[in-house]
């Protein structure tokens, strides 16, 4: 007899809810993952730096556990099958997924394990609060992040927030496996350096000030680690804690879009979050997209953000922000088009985080920039790259006379989309 804990964005041994249940019992534990086909045939990279940082993971886990990890590749619904005929399996234990997709698919392992006589468990752990854990006072889903992050906190002082002891317990399976190869299953090393699982305190205590200017190591880097689970989040609310309300915010931020995604699912169907913003009647330049992939539009700012993004599959948040007003208000280019291109390339790529972002900078979302704020990128500049030591990492070029012209004037671009909104909206 065994139970399998089957590891998804919870790539670690410690606290890790789901894994600590499954150890807890006295049913030894195969520990599984899949390199899920369905999710990697739609990449479109083989140099895909998140399948890289996964198997990077997957290997420290093994060690860690002594060579008992069991690696598959393929679609998880066959793979089940075929473990479910082999082993005597009584019981899965896994993670709650938020996803469109992971729902999907967990709802077909859990009808094939009934189907089995096999008990299909999920536990929370992404996540310090979930689903309906944190409501207003008449019972409906928070969709204004101050006041769910009031409630959030004061639900936080009436809990202890578990840490789960899963690396203590070794209720592992005897047998050992071979991890496939990056090669083995279809991809390659991306070149990318991977952000370490460290922060500091000091950091932490100094992220209020700091955060704010790109060419500062003023923010954690640890968006990867959440999005993978090679941390626990759990444990980086406790670091928090008493020493960065700010930093502790965005960490709500991140519950946040989770608890926006699951009550308000039509996020995930392609809809805005308010959907009279569907009606804008977006311009869609192709050649001007692709100047904004590429970090060629003339304004130094977002070209330094798209090049950062590009090169390291990484940018900073205030450049997040401010790339993503300059596609969608300057070029009025649908915030899809740049939803999907941050998902192609951002290692910490997270549907509700992200979504949640787009949806904030096109004014469409829950709690988004008002649709008439149109960031500056110039006065951007002026206030948080001052000294230009950002811009000029991805800029080099800028000294030059071969610095492209602005894709667009910005007066003429600010008031072209806010008679586009105007329309859209009826206002
Ligand atoms: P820190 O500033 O150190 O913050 C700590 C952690 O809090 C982050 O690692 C992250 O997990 C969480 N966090 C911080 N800000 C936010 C936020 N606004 N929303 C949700 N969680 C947050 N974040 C993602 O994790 N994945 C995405 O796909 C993503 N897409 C974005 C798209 C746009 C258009 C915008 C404006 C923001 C997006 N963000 C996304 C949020 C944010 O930019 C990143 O989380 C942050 O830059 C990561 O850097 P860090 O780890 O140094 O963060």
């Amino acid at each position: 007899k065994v139970s399998i804990f089957w590891f998804r964005r919870d790539l670690r041994i410690e606290d890790n809810h789901g894994l600590f249940q499954a150890l807890s019992s006295d049913v030894p534990v195969l520990p599984l993952f899949i390199f899920d086909t369905n999710i990697l045939d739609r990449l479109l990279s083989k140099k895909d730096g998140r399948v890289e940082f996964i198997h990077q993971a997957l290997e420290a886990i093994n060690t860690q556990i002594g060579g008992h990890l069991c690696v598959k590749h393929g679609d998880p619904l066959i793979l089940f099958r075929s473990l479910f005929s082999e082993l005597e399996v009584v019981k899965v234990y896994t993670n709650h997924d938020y996803e469109k997709y992971g729902l999907e698919r967990d709802a077909k392992i859990k009808g094939l394990a009934q189907e089995k006589g096999v008990k299909f468990e999920t536990f929370k752990d992404q996540v310090v609060f979930e689903k309906d854990e944190v409501l207003s006072g008449a019972g409906t889903p928070y969709t204004v992040f101050t006041p769910y992050s009031r409630k959030w906190k004061a639900l936080l002082q009436e809990t202890v927030l578990p840490n789960f002891p899963s690396a203590t317990i070794s209720n592992y399976v005897d047998d050992k496996f071979n991890i496939p190869s990056l090669a083995d299953i279809g991809f390659q090393p991306s070149g990318l350096v991977f952000p370490g699982l460290q922060v500091q305190d000091e950091l932490i205590k100094s992220y209020a000030q700091d955060r704010d200017f790109p060419a500062k190591p003023g923010t954690s880097r640890l968006s990867v680690h959440l999005r993978f689970g090679t941390l626990s989040i759990r444990s980086l609310v406790r670091r928090a804690l008493g020493k960065s309300e700010v930093w502790l915010n965005e960490l709500i931020w991140r519950d946040f879009y989770f608890n926006i995604l699951h009550h308000f699912p039509h996020i995930s169907e392609g809809h805005s979050f308010r959907k009279e913003y569907d009606r804008m009647n977006w311009r869609n330049n192709e050649v001007e997209f692709k100047a904004w992939c590429e970090g060629k539009t003339g304004y130094p700012i977002v070209d330094a953000g798209m090049r950062e993004l590009n090169a390291t599959g990484f940018m900073h948040n205030r450049v997040r922000m401010i790339v993503a007003s300059f596609l969608v208000k300057h070029l009025l280019i649908d915030w899809r088009w740049g939803e999907a291109y941050f998902a192609e390339k951002l290692l910490d790529f997270d549907f509700a985080a992200n979504n949640g972002g787009w949806q904030w900078a096109a004014g469409s979302g829950c709690d988004a920039a008002p649709y008439f704020r149109v960031f500056n990128p110039t006065l951007q500049t002026q206030k948080f790259d001052q000294s230009l030591a950002y811009i000029k990492k991805w800029v080099p070029e800028l000294q030059e006379f071969t610095y492209p012209a602005p894709i667009v004037n910005h007066e003429f671009a600010r008031g072209r989309v806010l008679e586009a909104y105007k329309v859209a909206l009826g206002k």
